[in-house]
């Protein structure tokens, strides 16, 4: 059985995004991490994401950390809408 092969679903991806910020925040166990990395590495909208989101990342750490979950969970939510709009239709 090949599991790479079939196209996956996007909900699972929406799933990731959720553990994404405690991924690159390296809150996560080994597997968990070794699971998103998977993933990522045969989904181009992930990787879209990902690179977004380390880049707010970044930008995040230069301010007040205590700014940093309202910005950036809005922005996670934009870049997850924006992937999964151009996904359906
Ligand atoms: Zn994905």
């Amino acid at each position: 059985m090949k599991r790479s092969d079939s196209h996956q679903p996007h909900g699972n991806c929406l799933a990731l995004f959720e553990k994404l910020s405690e991924y690159i925040d390296r809150e996560l166990d080994a597997p968990t991490c070794k699971d998103i990395e998977a993933h990522i590495q045969d989904c181009k909208p992930c990787q879209v994401c990902m690179g977004t989101l380390k880049q707010t990342i970044e930008l995040c750490k230069h301010l007040d950390h205590r700014n940093v979950p309202e910005t950036f969970h809005r922005k996670l939510k934009d870049a997850i809408s924006n992937l999964t709009e151009k996904h359906s239709g």
